[in-house]
Formats: C-alpha cells, structure tokens, sequence
C-alpha cells in the first residue's frame, strides 16, 4: 500500500493521503472488527506517516493517528468516560530499540531499577470497575478518554470475578474504594479455529485473527452470543495505583492474583537490561506453542514512584515499551487497499 509514495513528491498530499487511509483502516479494524489490511501493512503506514511528520512539523495536527489512542466508541453501547485514560504503548522494533529505550530510560532515571517483563497478550483492551469489592462496569478501551460500556458482556467471562476475594480486598488503601483494573480479553488459538470453521460450515465470514475474534465477540449486542463464545482475560493494570497497598508492578501482579484475577504466570522481575533481552529471546522461541497468541513482550519499569516520575506522552506511558515479535502474517485473505492520490 505504500507505493503510492513513489509517485507523490508533496510531502502535505502524501500525509493527507497516509491519515485517510490510516483511519479508514482503523475504522475497519476497530469499529467492524473487520481489517481491510495487514498489521504489517498498516504498521508501515504509520511508520511512513511519523517518519514525514518528523521530517515536516509544520504539518503536525492533534487530530493525526500518530498523535492518538487508536480506537473507536460504538453507538450500540453506553459511552463510559475512564476516570484515568487508557494509553497505547510505544514500540520497539527489534531487540536494538529495545535496548536503547532502557538506555534512555535508565539515564532519565539516573540510576539503575528493576523492570518487570509481561507477555504482550494479543487481544482487546478491557477495563473493570469495582465498588466496594463488587463488579460493576467493564468498558472498552475506545479512543483512550471514553469506552464502550460491556458490563452484560463482560459479565458472561468465567474467568472473571464478580466479587474480589478477601485477600485482594485487604490489599485495598480502602475496603470500601472503587477499583478499576486493566487487562486484555483473548481468544485461545484453538477457540478461534472453531469458530471459523463454524462459520464457514455456515456459509458465514470468519474473524481474521483470534484478536478480531475476541474483540468481535466482545461487542456484540446480546450477550448470549458473546456467552457462546470461548473468552478469557489476562489482568495486568490498575487505574490508578493510590487505590491499592502494592508500590510497584510486580507487588501490583501479586494484588491482582490475590484478588481472583486471571494473572499470566510467564512474567519475570529483572534487575539488568540483560535480563530482559534473554526473556524476550526465550519468548520469542515458545511464542508458536502457547495456547493464545501474543505479539510481543512489554517491558516496564517496576516501582510506581518511578513510573509517576516518568509520566506519560499523550499516546503511551514513558515507563513502558512493547517490544514487537516480527510479523506472523498468516492470513492472506486480506484486501490490501492503495491510497487514491
Ligand atoms: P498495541 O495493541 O500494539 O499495544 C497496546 C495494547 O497492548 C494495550 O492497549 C494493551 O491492551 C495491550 N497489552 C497486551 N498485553 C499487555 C501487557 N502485558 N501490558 C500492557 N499492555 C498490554 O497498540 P494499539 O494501539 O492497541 O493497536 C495498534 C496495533 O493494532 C498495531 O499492531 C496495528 O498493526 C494494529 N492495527 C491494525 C490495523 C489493521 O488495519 N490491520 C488497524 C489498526 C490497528
């Protein structure tokens, strides 16, 4: 899709062009649960679109997709406005970038930390609200500021408690505070196969990947449909950290476990740099075999008071950086679309 910029020598038409396709693209992905192009496709679109933003900043505008959260808010839902916003994460390309961000990081800390190494969990954005220990609001990411509401849908997920256990009610600054966690709703790779082929035997469009799958699953107007589907959580954040006793990320996982959450146990505290890249070399070796897909390892600064220190950008927090695994394209079906220049 990105040879359209051999023949567009104006760098204004050729970023125009680029954000067009970018949020028609986005729409599709997002809104439809339907994309039109390759993650690598639209990866490299935005690349393009950053890289000439970069090179030209009088064209930089607040409304570009380098400059938001990625997302969309359905008229079928409720809109929930997050009381923290809800960020993207920054990238790292290769274990190179991966390396230079911690570099950076360490400098700006000015001394040496512990970072806390996650799996990069394929799926969909979820947020869930507790009062006083009790579910009550599950939203979308959305566009960072508002999400959909999916409280009935959220609802039907076995793994996901209605009530928090005690032990996870004693780890509250406040028995009686509201808790909002954060996490990602997935579809095992074996769920996803069965589902497509359902729909195929029924003459039906499949998803075109597992998280389009749960994403899809997950918006859907009646419940019972996303009750039938094979959804499951990996709970990893807290809105805000002041509601809860735990001072960093690896105490905040250990909260998360005590509460009742599904907490991914592929996690790793490091004290080094080195540390990480050999964690991300081992995932990178046993992503094929794990039940549900990822894309990657994302990498975060351990202790809370540091990550408030660092702050966030207007996309992603300053703390965190999800290191990629190369593209694993394995649909084909997909319609690539050119830019109309
Ligand atoms: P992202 O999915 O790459 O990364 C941010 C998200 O990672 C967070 O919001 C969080 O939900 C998730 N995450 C998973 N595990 C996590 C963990 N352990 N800790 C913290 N967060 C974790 O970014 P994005 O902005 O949601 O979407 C961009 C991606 O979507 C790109 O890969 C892009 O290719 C794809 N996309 C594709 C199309 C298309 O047309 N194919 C369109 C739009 C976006």
């Amino acid at each position: 899709a990105a040879t359209a910029a051999s023949v567009v020598s104006d760098p204004k038409t050729r970023i125009d062009a680029l954000r067009k396709e970018i949020e028609h693209a986005s729409y599709c992905y997002y809104a439809l649960d339907a994309p039109v192009l390759s993650d690598a496709a639209f990866d490299s679109l935005m690349r393009e679109l950053r890289e000439l933003e970069a090179a030209h900043p009088e064209f930089i505008d607040p409304s570009s997709p380098t400059q938001r959260v990625g997302g969309y808010v359905g008229e079928q839902f409720a809109p929930v406005r997050h009381a923290q916003r809800m960020y993207s994460l920054d990238n790292a390309m290769d274990l190179d970038e991966l390396d230079a961000w911690m570099e950076r990081t360490l400098d700006a800390i000015g001394h040496d930390t512990q970072f806390v190494c996650e799996l990069k969990i394929d799926g969909s954005s979820i947020s869930l609200t507790y009062e006083s220990g009790v579910l009550v609001r599950a939203a979308t990411r959305g566009d960072g500021v508002t999400g959909e509401d999916v409280t009935a849908n959220m609802r039907t997920v076995r793994d996901v408690p209605l009530r928090l256990r005690d032990a996870g009610i004693a780890g509250l600054a406040n028995a009686d505070a509201m808790a909002e966690v954060r996490g990602e709703v997935y579809m095992p790779k074996k769920s996803f196969d069965a589902l497509n082929a359902a729909a195929e035997a029924n003459g039906k469009a499949g998803f075109a990947n597992p998280r389009n799958a749960a994403a899809g699953s997950l918006r859907q107007k009646d419940p019972k449909i996303t009750q039938g589907r094979d959804l499951a959580t990996f709970i990893y954040a807290i809105a805000d950290e002041r509601a809860i006793t735990a001072q960093s990320q690896w105490e905040l996982l250990q909260w998360l476990r005590d509460c009742g959450f599904h907490v991914n146990p592929d996690v790793e505290l490091c004290d080094t740099p080195q540390q990480v890249r050999a964690f991300c070399e081992r995932v990178a070796e046993k992503r094929g075999s794990l039940p549900y897909d990822i894309d990657g390892v994302v990498v975060k600064v351990n202790s809370f008071s540091i990550q408030r220190e660092l702050g966030f950008t207007a996309k992603a927090p300053r703390w965190a950086i999800a290191y990629k695994f190369p593209p694993e394209e394995k649909t084909t079906l997909l319609r690539d679309i050119t830019v109309q220049v």
